[in-house]
């Protein structure tokens, strides 16, 4: 075996890694991959002569020496200044159109990523530092952690003589966080459990896991991007080797060296370097910019890494030397920061909603307030245990999340900020129907009404939906009509201005027509349903039509 075998693995293994990670075309199954790189590991123990800082079995080293060492960066790593508006971007081009002769257009226009900003320093085409962001002047070495990341060449695919500077992205991908928190669920139940056992009955496997549980945490991590700072913060690079991150890679520094013509040159040379860059689009006008920032935040909930707004640059680098830095930020970039998809407010209550099948979940009712450009007042908690397991409490400040269409929901409570009114809450003994008792079935994490169908909102739920687009779609038989119809206060003879005001609208036409279509769903409403509940819908109906009938008269 000599260095040359080696070196052939090496490149076997870590072409088949590019292909992963950066390009997303396997070109080796997992088996293969495993099986290479377990003979290179074999070859590496029998001649530690012919063990590469560039192999792939030195991405994890464990925790070395120096781990968190501060380092002065080489070039100081700026924040970016915030714009809010196209008027605020307008603004910054007419700024610094001013300071120059050259052109500000072409900008180019990309994705910011709610991540962590990293510096990556290679030595003759070798991975030798990795840094973090810090205050911008120092940060702290993280080289043991950046790589056990699987996109981030430990060699660069073209050699480059003396020293580069890569920057930066580093993120968690959203699904990836999405998993790794599910884990973190998982193992709180795990620790509880093994927990109680007696110290003296456990085996030699459940002392090792109930070590590792307590060492890794099982805290979950409120967003994507915490997820990336805690996994990168680790001691030990095993724990950060099975969390999920990636490098968006933005910026190529030779620091004894020319610029590069451009960033968009500078982008398509790390690509060649064997890096992941983020999409950058090269726009012409102010127009081509907006109509970008749009397409942008229109797909934000479609990347798969979080994005809080976009950058723009000016992409030429010879305009860019030339509009240089203020104080605290380039001049040449901007960013633009999308509105807040998470906010702090305040737990006003948790109330219960029945739904149709007589599950009970409770819900968020919240001090209103602008989430991601809507207002929200209530957020879904999912079941009683959850809001256990986070700690809600009522009079709690909490963060809430909304992401396009989701339904909002309850992060966190922020118990730093917890005053001396937070009630604990806990689950009442009867369901709003006041009939039945709430109780829960087998393992369910729902609590259900006892009185299952029988429940009287329930079975009023279950009417919505038999009318609605997803039951027969029944035209007029909307939860309106429905609520209005089956409330009792229509048995009354004094209703009040509004009961009297909502039986009004529904007019003559509209009865005539929904007693027809009851009729003729009915039958098929036995054959959908099993039969005891197309019993229960069948009274209900009935009850229904009576009232329609009653009402025509
Ligand atoms: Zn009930």
């Amino acid at each position: 075996m000599n260095s040359k075998d080696v070196n052939n693995l090496i490149e076997k293994l870590t072409a088949a890694e590019h292909a992963y990670y950066v390009l997303n075309k396997p070109i080796m199954s997992d088996g293969e991959y495993d099986k290479l790189f377990n003979e290179l590991k074999k070859i590496e123990l029998e001649n530690p002569d012919l063990v590469f800082a560039y192999s792939p079995t030195q991405r994890v080293t464990g925790t070395p020496d120096n781990v968190f060492e501060q380092i002065t960066h080489k070039q100081r790593m700026y924040s970016l200044d915030n714009s809010e508006s196209i008027q605020d971007i307008t603004k910054w081009i007419e700024k610094i159109e001013k300071l120059t002769d050259n052109k500000i257009f072409p900008l180019t226009v990309e994705p910011k990523i709610d991540g962590l900003a990293i510096s990556l320093i290679y030595k003759d085409g070798l991975l030798v530092k990795g840094l973090t962001r810090g205050d911008g002047f120092v940060g702290e070495d993280v080289t043991h952690n950046i790589k056990t990341i699987m996109n981030i060449p430990l060699k660069l695919k073209q050699n480059i003589e003396g020293e580069v500077e890569v920057r930066g992205e580093i993120f968690m991908p959203t699904e990836s966080f999405e998993q790794l928190n599910n884990q973190k669920i998982n193992d709180q139940k795990m620790l509880s459990q093994l927990s109680q056992l007696d110290k003296k009955e456990m085996t030699a496997e459940q002392v090792k896991e109930l070590r590792e549980l307590r060492n890794e945490g099982t805290s979950e991590f409120i967003n994507a991007r915490n997820a990336a700072a805690g996994s990168l913060r680790q001691k030990d690079s095993n724990i950060t080797a099975k969390r999920d991150l990636r490098l968006l890679a933005y910026q190529l520094i030779e620091h004894d060296r020319q610029a590069i013509d451009s960033y968009s040159d500078q982008i398509a040379l790390l690509k060649d370097l064997g890096f992941s860059t983020n999409e950058v689009t090269v726009t012409k006008d102010i127009k081509n910019v907006e109509s970008e920032l749009n397409r942008i935040e229109e797909n934000r909930n479609n990347y798969n890494y979080q994005i809080d707004g976009a950058v723009l640059k000016v992409n030429s680098s010879i305009t860019q030397d030339e509009l240089g830095f203020t104080s605290k930020a380039p001049r040449w970039a901007i960013a633009f920061k999308f509105s807040a998809e998470e906010q702090t407010t305040q737990l006003l209550d948790i109330k219960l909603q029945v739904g149709r099948t007589g599950a009970i979940t409770p819900v968020a009712v919240l001090k209103p307030v602008n989430v991601g450009g809507a207002l929200v007042s209530f957020a879904t908690l999912h079941n009683p245990d959850e809001i256990k397991r986070k700690d809600l409490r009522i009079n709690d400040y909490v963060i809430v999340r909304r992401a396009g269409d989701v339904i909002p929901e309850v992060v966190s409570s922020i118990p730093e900020r917890r005053e001396s009114s937070s009630k604990i809450w806990s689950l009442q003994k009867k369901c709003l129907c006041e009939e039945y008792s709430i109780e829960f079935v087998n393992d369910e994490k729902v609590p259900r009404c006892a009185g299952k169908e029988k429940c009287k909102i329930a079975s009023k739920e279950a009417l919505i939906f038999f009318g609605s687009k997803s039951g027969l779609d029944i035209d007029g038989l909307g939860r309106e009509t429905v609520e209005t119809l089956l409330n009792e206060k229509i048995k009354e003879t004094n209703l009040n201005k509004s009961e009297n005001q909502k039986i009004e609208n529904i007019s003559d036409k509209n009865i005539n027509k929904l007693i027809k279509e009851l009729e003729k769903e009915m039958k098929n409403a036995a054959k959908i349903l099993e039969f005891e509940k197309a019993a229960l819908l069948r009274d209900q109906i009935t009850e229904l039509r009576k009232n329609l009938i009653d009402k025509r008269n």
